[in-house]
């Protein structure tokens, strides 16, 4: 079947999944898992509008990671492209769209919280406290994520520094606990900016899915043919704030060739001293 989505029928689509008028909305994407769309990624964008509106709002990401180590160019809130989908990108261009001034992490909404949601990124660490995502999880919201899984979900970073995990003082950098990032002044030069608390690999976080969805936190949704998740923001950081004290190496990866989780996992000490012991160490 390739029929092409319209605005209408995405319209009817999310509001089947359980997103309503108001909700505020935070949106991770693949715009390609949803098949032709007619106009493209402004249907999409205008369907989520026109669901939460007059009382909702709509951020996403617009991440551009301008981190000189991964040869990116120096943020510009106006004219950098965001890293993290097509939908996203069309998003923060749209008139009355803001974004944030954080030169790796910026975020864009349009609604009654934006200013707001958005103000003072600067002052904070990446996906952390004050920032956006932690603003949007004291509002109360709706996460989608659209024919995407957890490996997208930013706000589970936040919910590993509202669990204190030690493994936030692991930079990319060996020996570091921060990373650099560039942004361009209003006179064109260019300022270095220190990231405290990195975001570190999200290939893990897919392993928590068993978990929420168990908790009924996690709800799977399909939004005509695109499988996707639907999440209540603040069970999910409670949830998983809780988990991750429990069990802080959640969500690092398995991957042998990750340049940050082995070595975020080396500083996670066990819960009750002798939980590590073994008939051979004790
Ligand atoms: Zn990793």
């Amino acid at each position: 079947m390739n029929e092409a989505v319209t605005e209408d029928i995405l319209i009817q689509e999310l509001s089947r999944a359980g997103i309503q008028q108001d909700d505020n909305l935070i949106v991770h994407s693949s715009l390609k898992s949803l098949g032709h769309v007619h106009g493209g990624a402004q249907t999409v964008i205008n369907a989520f509008l026109r669901t939460i509106v007059p009382g909702g709002t709509l951020m996403m990401p617009t991440f551009t990671f301008s981190l000189p180590m991964w040869n990116m160019p120096p943020y510009e809130k106006a004219t950098s492209p965001s890293r993290v989908g097509r939908l996203t990108e069309v998003f923060r261009q749209m008139p009355g769209v803001l974004r944030s001034d954080h030169p790796s992490h910026s975020a864009a909404a349009f609604g009654p919280l934006a200013e707001e949601l958005l103000s003072d990124h600067l002052q904070c660490t990446p996906l952390g406290c004050k920032s956006p995502f932690e603003k949007f999880y004291r509002s109360g919201g709706k996460i989608l994520l659209l024919g995407t899984r957890q490996d997208t979900n930013s706000i589970l970073h936040l919910c590993e520094v509202l669990a204190k995990l030690p493994y936030l003082e692991v930079a990319f950098t060996p020996g570091q606990n921060f990373e650099i990032a560039v942004m361009k002044n209003e006179k064109g030069g260019i300022v270095e900016f220190r990231l405290y608390q990195v975001p570190g690999c999200s290939r893990g976080f897919t392993q928590c899915e068993p978990y929420l969805r168990a908790e009924e936190v996690l709800k799977d949704v399909t939004i005509c043919r695109s499988r996707s998740q639907l999440l209540d923001v603040k069970a999910l950081v409670e949830t998983m704030v809780r988990k991750l004290q429990e069990e802080p190496d959640l969500l690092l990866c398995r991957t042998e060739d990750c340049s940050i989780c082995p070595r975020r996992r080396q500083v996670i000490r066990p819960k009750h001293p002798g939980d590590n012991c073994s008939p051979e160490t004790c």
